[in-house]
């Protein structure tokens, strides 16, 4: 074993030339040689490994170097790469066609099976992407009220949807300016942006302008500022406000559904919002994504009310064959128990690990991350203060030694059922390795 480990080290450290290849060819062609700014490196510098294969816990560079992949494409691969009931059922849905462009049971399946572990859910629409799925829950609880603003909360990402992709503006607390050129003043006047974990701001806002307060957008847990935890003052007061003044509290469990729980975060809050936005994993790595909720609200999308949403792959059988077979393996409470161990192991060990640096491990499940920060980061004003430059040395010195980690300190690692603990193990000794040298 320490053979294995020591030959695997020998090999990652070696050059990439393949991936540096393919990265500059990719550039000529594709803005940044990449189809989502998050695969550039561009937060730790150097050159993005491109993917020839993945297995399990393991993703193989085009160099032949195999590394233990805790991106997981950012979240889909619960169960890791290529599992075979998965495989299985899109192989089987492959032969019979790619699409239809009409209904067909799969789809009723996939719903039924998102309905039966979210119990806020009673009807569900599919989609494509979580960024399709936030943008229509938007529009449908807009139309829903006849309300036209939204708040939204700093370091929370819910897709790249004109009226979310707004950052807080310098002056006054609450207004929100456009996060993106091409984003315009109009979509961000709309959107009134708070801080994480304030109750009271919350109240504020409602007082203000409830009454023009159409939903509330949040990830219950965060994953796109690192993984950051709700504190349940904040969630009851969310849930109180939006229900006194008629607005609808829509969760973004893009990230979190059926990661942290089968049933998402909101099944260990104890909270049942309005609407839900799923993804990621309901996809089973292909792209689908939902949202759904309370049925009289849901009655009012197109063509059962008038609001308007459509997709000419929405439902695809290929990807409702892995969203089902997904979330039947899911369905399976020893995935979460085996998620649970290894992911506590890893959290211990690496808290350890860094246990000379200032720093803290934030993880709900098998969602995670060491902020290089001694502030516990309860929002985007605190998690703005973390040591980039570190985290960028630590992904760097993981990196060398076989281990892929998500490239930003402000994304969550996530562990996957295929995971071994002798992979953890190597994980953990791979960043004492790396802290060892620190001061
Ligand atoms: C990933 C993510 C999205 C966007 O999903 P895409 O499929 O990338 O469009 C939205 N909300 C949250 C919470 C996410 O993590």
């Amino acid at each position: 074993m320490r053979q294995g480990q020591d030959q695997q080290t020998e090999q990652a450290v070696q050059p990439h030339p393949r991936s540096s290849d393919a990265f500059a060819r990719a550039g000529r062609c594709i803005p940044g040689g990449v189809n989502s700014p998050a695969r550039a490196f561009g937060a730790v510098g150097g050159t993005p490994r491109f993917i020839a294969r993945a297995e399990g816990a393991y993703i193989f560079d085009l160099d032949g170097v195999r590394y233990i992949d805790y991106v997981g494409s950012w979240g889909p691969m619960i169960l890791g790469h290529t599992h075979p009931e998965v495989l299985k059922a899109v192989q089987a849905a492959v032969e019979k066609g790619t699409s239809f462009g009409a209904p067909t049971e799969s789809e009723t399946d996939l719903a039924e099976r998102i309905i039966a572990a979210v119990p806020s859910i009673e009807k569900v629409r599919l989609v494509n992407s979580g960024t399709e799925a936030t943008m229509s829950a938007i529009r449908l609880a807009r139309g829903y009220t006849r309300r036209d603003k939204i708040i939204k909360f700093s370091g929370n990402y819910h897709g790249h949807a004109d009226s979310l992709l707004v950052a807080a503006g310098s002056s006054a607390a609450t207004l929100a300016v456009p996060n993106s050129p091409g984003v315009t003043q109009g979509s961000a006047a709309d959107t009134i942006i708070l801080a994480y974990n304030d109750p009271r701001a919350v109240q504020a806002a409602f007082a203000e302008q409830g009454h023009e307060i159409a939903a509330v957008i949040l990830e219950p847990v965060v994953g796109n500022m690192g993984c950051v935890l709700a504190e349940d003052a904040f969630l009851q007061v969310l849930r109180e406000e939006t229900r006194k003044f008629g607005s609808l509290l829509i969760y973004d469990e893009v990230m979190t559904g059926f990661r942290v729980a089968f049933g998402g975060a909101q099944s260990l809050q104890g909270i049942t919002p309005d609407l839900t936005t799923l993804g990621k994993i309901v996809g089973g790595g292909l792209p689908a994504a939902a949202y759904g909720g309370r049925a009289e609200i849901m009655d009012h999308i197109l063509p059962a009310g008038d609001v308007f949403q459509a997709g000419t792959l929405s439902g695809n059988p290929l990807a409702t064959a892995a969203g089902n077979a997904i979330l039947r393996e899911l369905a399976d409470p020893a995935v979460y128990e085996r998620l649970e161990m290894l992911s506590a192991r890893l959290h211990q060990g690496l808290d350890r690990a860094a246990e000379k640096i200032p720093h803290t491990v934030a993880r709900v499940g098998s969602m995670l991350t060491l902020f290089f920060n001694s502030e516990q980061v309860t929002s985007w004003a605190v998690a703005e203060k973390c040591d980039t430059a570190q985290f960028a040395q630590y992904f760097h010195g993981m990196l060398n030694q076989g281990i892929y980690l998500p490239c930003s300190q402000y994304e969550a690692m996530f562990v996957s059922a295929a995971h071994t603990q002798e992979d953890i193990e190597k994980t953990i000794s791979a960043a004492e390795e790396v802290f060892a040298d620190w001061t």
